[in-house]
């Protein structure tokens, strides 16, 4: 809303004298400014594996950084032995500002939200049509955390040949949701990658879905090379098998990008999400709120929404959607 008849104080600001250009100069450098960049690929008990110069080195969090945390994902600075030398332990000094934080909770009754992956782009939901059963609410619940972190979805629907997709594609492609559509076939020969391939270039991806929908197939497919560079992973720890209870990020052939696989889901609490965010998930319905009463939840009889879909401006289907997903947020149910 424009405010009249008062000047703003911008104009006060910039005369002003710039007190802190006037400070005297100090000769404290910026602290560990000699830090080396690195990239996290996985945590595990503490220990976080990162990318640092094409070298993957072991290193823990500086006390410093309190209590603060570290995930896959984050770009940070690392002091000390990065030679990726067997036995070294480097610290972890800075974690950059993220451009993306994927949270969940473990449940609704939750209140502590765990971020899971920073700095994706993108949220891969994969799903089987059958065998196991589709599960919407859980879809559903995975692209409001995906609209909330600022990450674009993108549906994987596997095991085509078991059931058609287009029950599924009938509730998903109002909602503007892009999907690759794979049959066990072509999950198996690897054109099922090749096509999700094409999805991710560039981009870091986090890929979620529960046991049995094909995820750690179509992830082994998309990262050849995933046994060396998980091994490479164990060999740095030297605490064998990765255990699965850390997301774990893997270079896409040619650095085209990131495949972060997070361990299996088996719900994803939204207590952290607040509703007032998810209808940025619908740029077309943003400019049908502005006569919503203060704190709308769009979700509620005074909503302006109503009578601006009735005249017109946009698909009924969409406003449907965003009740949908608003609703699925206040759903105890996990799955
Ligand atoms: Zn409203």
């Amino acid at each position: 809303m424009r405010r009249y008849g008062k000047h703003t104080d911008e104009d006060d600001v910039r005369v002003r004298p710039n007190r802190k250009g006037n400070r005297p100069r100090t000769n404290i450098r910026p602290k560990h400014e000699d830090a080396a960049d690195g990239f996290v690929l996985t945590v595990d008990r503490g220990r976080l594996t990162c990318l640092v110069d094409g070298r993957v080195i072991t290193a823990m969090k500086a006390r410093e950084l309190g209590r603060k945390g570290v995930v896959v994902g984050d770009r940070v600075g690392i002091v000390g032995d990065v030679s990726g030398d067997k036995d070294t332990l480097s610290r972890i000094v800075r974690v950059d500002e993220r451009t993306s934080v994927l949270r969940r909770t473990a449940d609704d009754d939750d209140p502590y939200e765990r971020v899971v992956v920073a700095n994706a782009h993108q949220l891969a939901i994969v799903t089987a049509l059958a065998d196991p059963e589709p599960r919407p609410r859980l879809i559903d619940r995975c692209l409001v955390a995906a609209y909330d972190a600022g990450l674009e979805p993108l549906l994987v629907l596997t095991k085509s040949d078991l059931a058609p997709a287009g029950p599924m594609l009938k509730t998903y492609e109002p909602l503007g949701v892009p999907y690759v559509v794979t049959s066990r076939d072509e999950l198996a020969n690897g054109e099922a990658a090749d096509v999700v391939r094409e999805q991710l270039a560039g981009r870091i991806t986090a890929f979620v879905g529960h046991s049995g929908v094909g995820k750690t197939t179509l992830v082994n497919a998309l990262v050849p090379d995933r046994q060396r560079a998980t091994g490479l992973v164990n060999a740095v720890t030297g605490r064998g098998r990765h255990t699965t209870t850390s997301a774990l990020a893997l270079p896409l052939p040619d650095r085209e990008g990131w495949v972060i696989d997070t361990p299996g889901v088996r719900s994803f609490g939204l207590n952290h999400v607040d509703p007032s965010r998810v209808i940025h998930a619908f740029p077309d319905l943003v400019p049908g709120t502005e006569g919503c009463p203060r704190a709308c939840s769009h979700d509620e009889k005074e909503c302006a929404l109503d009578e601006w879909i009735a005249d017109g401006h946009a698909d009924p289907a969409r406003l449907y959607s965003l009740r949908r997903l608003l609703r699925t947020r206040e759903r105890r149910e996990g799955d």
